[in-house]
């Protein structure tokens, strides 16, 4: 069996005509020949949007809220709105087709086609996960960078996409080789306003207390999968669950912080901007357990 699966879908949205009429929804195809044209507006302008969905043991996770994601995703970027049929029996048969193992991930493409064409373009690739199992156990030193968004820039300005999973990652990876020169291994975005926001490809999670907390929705932020199965977790261990606007300094005042993301799961911070944290070893190790094993 394959190491990675890639399907073509032959309509990704129901608004739009088939590439190949009378074809089957979608077909797999050689992942490591070209497929997308260099005229496609996924390529020339990162226009379009995406998911990352964690697969364990052969399950993809969360996968009716990444779907409810893509749609959004395509509504805030004024896309045609995906068949979410068709794209989760894509993603399933990928998932089927990929070499068994423990931890596998997927990601879904749709962007706005080629340009003058009106088709979107959609596709699906499935592969073995890479090992985290050090970064889990071990931890991360974050830095905090300013995003140069207040944190009410979803509301204010809407067509800046902040909250939409869009192709545009360029500013998500900077960020990451900034935060290489300054020794750390990843972010934690702060809003122009000074608010804690997400990691570039996370979400902030913190435990004070007896409770676990994340920042709150309508931040221009990621409405985080991993997130919200962090916070079913730790609502079997008994511990209360919200989401609060805070700052750097409250956030530093917690008991531990983590940077919770499909695929790499919960990586704890152990260090922000040179500072050194303790980190929860126990939780940590139960959580990735947990995380990795969901039934779905
Ligand atoms: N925030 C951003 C900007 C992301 O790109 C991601 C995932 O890639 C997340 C948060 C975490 O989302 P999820 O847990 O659904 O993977």
């Amino acid at each position: 069996m394959p190491h990675e699966v890639l399907a073509l879908l032959n309509r990704p949205s129901l608004d739009a005509a088939e590439h190949q009429p009378g074809a089957p929804a979608f077909a797999f195809t050689d992942a490591a020949t070209p497929q997308v044209s260099v005229l496609d507006l996924g390529v020339s302008r990162g226009d379009g949007i995406f998911e990352t969905i964690s697969v364990g043991h052969g399950r993809p996770q969360a996968l009716d809220h990444h779907l409810r994601r893509f749609a959004r995703s395509a509504a805030t970027l004024d896309l045609p709105q995906p068949d979410l049929v068709v794209w989760r029996q894509a993603i399933l048969a990928a998932v089927e087709a990929l070499q068994p193992g423990a931890e596998a991930w997927v990601k879904t493409v749709m962007t706005r086609g080629v340009e003058g064409d009106g088709r979107p373009t959609g596709w699906v690739y499935a592969a073995q996960s890479a090992d985290f199992s050090r970064v889990r156990a071990e931890g991360i030193s974050v830095v905090l960078l300013d995003r140069g968004y207040r944190h009410d820039v979803e509301q204010t300005s809407p067509w800046l996409l902040q909250g939409a999973k869009s192709l545009s990652y360029a500013v998500n990876r900077a960020v990451l080789r900034e935060a290489a020169r300054r020794g750390a291994d990843d972010v934690v975005f702060v809003s122009s306003d000074g608010f804690v926001l997400e990691g570039p490809t996370s979400s902030v999670v913190y435990r004070r207390g007896d409770a676990v907390y994340s920042p709150g929705t309508g931040l221009g932020i990621l409405d985080g999968t991993t997130q919200a199965n962090v916070f079913r977790y730790a609502e079997t261990r008994g511990l209360a669950t919200g989401f609060e606007l805070l700052t750097p300094a409250q956030l530093a005042e917690s008991d531990a912080i983590w940077l919770v993301s499909s695929v790499r799961l919960a990586a704890p911070v152990r260090q922000i901007d040179g500072v050194e944290r303790p980190i929860d070893v126990e939780f940590t190790a139960a959580l990735n357990a947990w995380l990795a094993n969901l039934e779905e």
